[in-house]
C-alpha cells in the first residue's frame, strides 16, 4: 500500500520542502508518494501550513493526521472540520533560531548597547553594565523554545525564572506555575520574554496590571505571538517608564500597519517576525518520524492538546 502524503502550503514552499521532505522520507523505508496535489479522499496525512488553502478537512475521509510545520497553532486548532490528530513543529533548527534571537536581544539590553551604537557623540559614557547574575529574566512560556532560551541565558549567568501552566523542574531555573505563580514571576524580572502560545487562556496576559506588576523600566521581549500582549496598556507603560523597552517580533496584525504607533516609539524595536522559522532540513526529519511512527502504530511526536489550544 503506498502512502499518500498532501503537500499544503504556500506553492513557493513546495519549492524549498520537496527534496528535503523527499529525503527523510526516503529514509523511513516507507512506500510513500508525496505531491502537492491528490484527491482529498486518497490521502493519508497532511503536511501543513495554516495558510494554506486547505481549510475543510471534511473532504479527507481517509486522513490519519494532519502535521503542522508551524511552532504556532492558533490558526489551525480551532478548526472544527479537523477531527484527526494534529501535531506541532518542534525542529532543533527553530529552536536554535529562536535561542540567538531570545539571547542576541537580551544581551543587547543587558549591556546597553545602543547607548554606544547610538552615541557616537564625543561624549565619554563610563556606566558599566551589571554582570548577567545580577540581571534577572523571566519566562513566560516554558516549552520546548522557552526551556531551550532558559538554558542558554542560565549558561551565560541570568538567574532564569520561568512560567508555565503546569509544574515543572528544570536544572538552574526557577519555576513556577499556573495564575498564583504569575505575580511572583513578573516582579522579579528585569527582563520579561514572553514564548507562550496564542489560546484564549493567554491572550493580553500582558495588560495593565500585570505590566504594573514588573519592576520599574523592565525591557519586555515578545518573540511569542501579538495577541498576548494589550498594545495599549504595553504603549502606556512605555510612556510612563514602568516598562523601559519593548523590543516586539509578533504582532496582532502582520504586517505590522505602517502607522502603528510602535513603528515610531522610541523605546519599542519591531523585529518583522523573524524570531525563528522551521528550517526545512530537520523540520523534515521531524514530518518523516511523525509519519513513521504514524505507520508503525506508535504515538505521534508534539501532539497539539485541542482542548488547551496548544
Ligand atoms: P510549547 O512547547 O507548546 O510551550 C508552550 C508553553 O506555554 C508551555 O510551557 C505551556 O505550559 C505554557 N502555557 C500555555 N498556556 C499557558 C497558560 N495559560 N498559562 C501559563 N503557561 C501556559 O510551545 P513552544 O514550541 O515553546 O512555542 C511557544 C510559542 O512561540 C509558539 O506557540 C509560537 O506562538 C511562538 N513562536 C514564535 C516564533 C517566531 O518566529 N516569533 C517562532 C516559533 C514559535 P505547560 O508546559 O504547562 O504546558
Amino acid at each position: 500500500m503506498t502512502i499518500n502524503i498532501l503537500f499544503a502550503a504556500k506553492s513557493e514552499r513546495w519549492d524549498t520542502y520537496r527534496e528535503p521532505l523527499t529525503t527523510a522520507l526516503d529514509k523511513t523505508g516507507l512506500n510513500y508518494d508525496l505531491r502537492p496535489d491528490f484527491p482529498p479522499e486518497q490521502v493519508d496525512y497532511i503536511v501543513y501550513a495554516p495558510n494554506s488553502s486547505v481549510q475543510d478537512f471534511r473532504p479527507y475521509t481517509n486522513l490519519k493526521a494532519v502535521l503542522n510545520l508551524w511552532a504556532g497553532v492558533e490558526n489551525v486548532v480551532h478548526n472544527e472540520t479537523l477531527s484527526v490528530p494534529l501535531a506541532r513543529m518542534v525542529d532543533h533548527g527553530l529552536t536554535q533560531g529562536m535561542i540567538e534571537w531570545v539571547t542576541g536581544h537580551a544581551l543587547r539590553h543587558h549591556l546597553g548597547m545602543d547607548t554606544h551604537i547610538n552615541g557616537q557623540d564625543g561624549q565619554w559614557r563610563t556606566q558599566v553594565p551589571p554582570l548577567a547574575q545580577d540581571r534577572p529574566i523571566t519566562i513566560l512560556g516554558m516549552g520546548a523554545l522557552g526551556q531551550a532560551c532558559a538554558a542558554a541565558l542560565t549558561t551565560l549567568g541570568f538567574p532564569v525564572t520561568g512560567w508555565s501552566r503546569s509544574a515543572k523542574t528544570v536544572p538552574q531555573v526557577t519555576t513556577l506555575h499556573g495564575p498564583d505563580g504569575l505575580k511572583t514571576a513578573l516582579e522579579t524580572a528585569q527582563m520579561l520574554i514572553l514564548l507562550l502560545p496564542d489560546t484564549p487562556a493567554t491572550t493580553d496576559i500582558l495588560n495593565a496590571d500585570t505590566l504594573a506588576q514588573l519592576p520599574r523600566g523592565a525591557v519586555v521581549i515578545n518573540p511569542g505571538r501579538g495577541p498576548l500582549i494589550d498594545d495599549t496598556a504595553l504603549l502606556a507603560a512605555l510612556d510612563s517608564g514602568q516598562v523601559g523597552h519593548a523590543t516586539l517580533d509578533v504582532f496582532r496584525t502582520e504586517p505590522l500597519p505602517r502607522d502603528h504607533p510602535y513603528w515610531a516609539h522610541p523605546k519599542v524595536t519591531v523585529t518583522p517576525h523573524i524570531a525563528s522559522a522551521t528550517r526545512e532540513g530537520t523540520a523534515s526529519e521531524v514530518i518523516a518520524e511523525n509519519i513513521r511512527r504514524g505507520e508503525a502504530g506508535e504515538p505521534f511526536l508534539h501532539l497539539v492538546d485541542r482542548s488547551l489550544g496548544y
